[in-house]
């Protein structure tokens, strides 16, 4: 387990900094995920790290940007260091869904996967359990 993983844990409450899944209902911990990957010269640094869930840090692997087709430019992927989470995404609780609110968050639902059939199937388990939000 990563040396960093109690502080992070900690700091993202046990949650998912992407899809905001909840850790404890998970029989595993969490990730510490590099914000900017560390094969592209990101640190080990606190303020270069996020808790992610196995599906977030799988389909983020090393992106950090993603062309946009109808912008024709580059949008950052969600930065859960610098960026505010609410101002980037909503919840459609019905529905289970993570809708993006901007381009950033936008990029982000899609290069992810968080509205996947089983995300949406997870997510709306942890609405009944009250997990989630
Ligand atoms: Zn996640």
């Amino acid at each position: 387990m990563n040396s960093k993983y109690p502080v992070v844990a900690r700091r993202g409450n046990h949650r998912c900094e992407y899809c905001r899944a909840p850790e404890a209902i998970f029989n595993f911990p969490f990730e510490v995920e590099h914000v900017f990957p560390t094969s592209r010269g990101g640190s080990d640094d606190e303020s270069n790290l996020a808790l992610t869930c196995r599906s977030c840090n799988l389909h983020k692997s090393d992106v950090v940007t993603v062309w946009d087709s109808v912008a024709e430019e580059e949008v950052a992927l969600f930065n859960p260091r610098t960026d505010r989470w609410s101002e980037h995404f909503e919840l459609e609780l019905e529905r289970g869904e993570i809708r993006g609110l901007t381009a950033t968050g936008q990029a982000t639902v899609t290069q992810l996967h968080l509205n996947d059939p089983i995300q949406l199937m997870a997510r709306l388990l942890w609405i009944q359990l009250r997990l989630f939000p």
